[in-house]
């Protein structure tokens, strides 16, 4: 690794403001101390997360869950609010990696680091969830802005993010094996205001799929899901998988989620 310095802030306010002046957030440091020690990545100076004990917290907030940037992806899959409230969710984090990287990666390392094969974003985007800062809150649709980016502000630390609680919802991946990442994945939820459908891993980025979540207004059942064609064009190909066999996973899986959500 390159020479960096080590901050630990005691508040949110501290993190922000290290933050202002070039610091990396370090949170279950999953995904950045590799990059730090594949020299990828050469922070100045890293502020460590872990010390703000308000972050960790998850809580059933009326028709939300509010879950903190720090929760870890173990500690989310045997939450009782989650289990109750949002099983889709907890299930997510219980097929996240393996136990070393469920015990230390977070939620908000995860959403901030918007991997296009990671599991949170889909479910953040999926569930309608909004995205807490230190500065303002940010809706899922407008988060996401592209591979590994975001609408984050250099200065700006996700504290929580908070899920409303869906009627109807479930994550299929279909996971690259080596890694457990997604080669796709796919989070189907149903509300009140409809159904949206958003899917990682298959291209450069999380995203919505319009034509899934119209068809299953009309008709939340496998059949209807089964019925869309599923456009390879924009999809990823690699030495996993083809365009066209991820866009066939994005149908099979689509079919597997809604009828894992129907129970
Ligand atoms: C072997 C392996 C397998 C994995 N498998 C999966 C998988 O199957 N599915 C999956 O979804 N993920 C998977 N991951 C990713 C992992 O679960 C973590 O979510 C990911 O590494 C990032 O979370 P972290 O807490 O470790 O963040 P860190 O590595 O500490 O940080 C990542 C980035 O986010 C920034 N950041 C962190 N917290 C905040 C915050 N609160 N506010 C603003 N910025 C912040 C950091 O500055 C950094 O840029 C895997 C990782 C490994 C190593």
């Amino acid at each position: 690794m390159y020479a960096f310095t080590y901050e630990r802030p005691a508040s949110v306010a501290d993190a922000a403001r290290l933050a202002g002046s070039g610091a990396k957030m370090l949170a279950g440091g999953q995904t950045l101390l590799a990059s730090m020690k594949l020299r990828l990545a050469n922070p100045p100076s890293l502020a460590d997360l872990g010390g703000i004990a308000d972050l960790a917290g998850i809580r059933r907030e009326g028709d939300a869950l509010v879950i903190g940037a720090m929760a870890r992806h173990a500690a989310v899959a045997l939450h009782a609010d989650v289990l109750s409230a949002i099983p889709a969710l907890a299930d997510l984090a219980a097929h996240i990696g393996d136990k070393q990287v469920r015990a230390m990666g977070t939620l908000g390392g995860s959403v901030a680091n918007n991997d296009p094969a990671a599991c949170y974003p889909s479910a953040v985007l999926a569930l309608g969830a909004t995205v807490i800062t230190s500065q303002r809150k940010i809706a899922a649709d407008d988060f996401f802005t592209g591979m590994f980016a975001t609408a984050l502000n250099e200065n700006e630390v996700i504290t929580a993010v908070s899920f409303p609680i869906p009627t109807h919802a479930a994550y299929m991946k279909f996971k690259q094996p080596a890694s457990r990442f997604a080669m796709v994945g796919v989070f189907v939820a149903k509300s009140a205001s409809g159904v949206r459908v958003a899917v990682t891993g298959a291209a450069n980025g999380v995203f919505r799929h319009a034509g899934l979540e119209a068809a299953l207004n009309k008709s939340f059942t496998p059949e209807a899901a089964a019925a869309v064609k599923i456009d390879a064009t924009d999809l990823n190909s690699d030495i996993h998988a083809s365009a066209a066999y991820r866009a066939n996973l994005v149908s099979v899986q689509t079919q597997r989620a809604v009828a894992k959500a129907l129970g």
